[in-house]
């Protein structure tokens, strides 16, 4: 899948719109989730043209993926959820319902988040 640059999480490293940063810093950007579904709902984005983890892994740099692992941990550090815990996920493709084509980890914290994720249906 070609990479997007028309996608609202490119606009919103463009600056092209508005987010509610959290944080920045050279390879990455995490902002609140414009609909969250926890009291803490965060994002965290590569800044470079990656649509989800299958492209970050395979073609950023060492440098990207360093700063972009850190990023994840410091924004829940400086969210303070670490001690009472947090979830991170990242939805890839089509079956994960990914919705926007830009590589994000969703930080869910501040209640408690049941079990990871729905059984099968039987
Ligand atoms: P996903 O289904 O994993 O692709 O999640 C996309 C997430 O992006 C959803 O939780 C949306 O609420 C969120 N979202 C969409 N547009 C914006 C925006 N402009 N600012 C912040 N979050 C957004």
């Amino acid at each position: 899948m070609a990479y997007d640059d028309q996608n609202i999480f490119a606009k919103i490293i463009r600056g092209e719109i508005p987010c509610n940063k959290v944080t920045e810093t050279a390879h990455s950007l995490a902002f609140h989730d414009i609909n969250p579904q926890t009291p803490t709902h965060i994002l965290v984005v590569p800044k470079g043209p990656y649509e989800d983890l299958d492209a970050f892994s395979a073609n950023a740099t060492e440098p990207e993926i360093v700063d972009y692992i850190r990023t994840l941990g410091d924004v829940a550090r400086q969210a303070g959820v670490v001690a009472d815990g947090y979830r991170t996920l990242t939805n890839n493709g089509q079956d994960a319902h990914q919705e926007v084509p830009h590589l994000h980890f969703h930080i869910f914290a501040g209640k408690n988040l049941g079990r990871m994720i729905k059984p099968l249906d039987k």
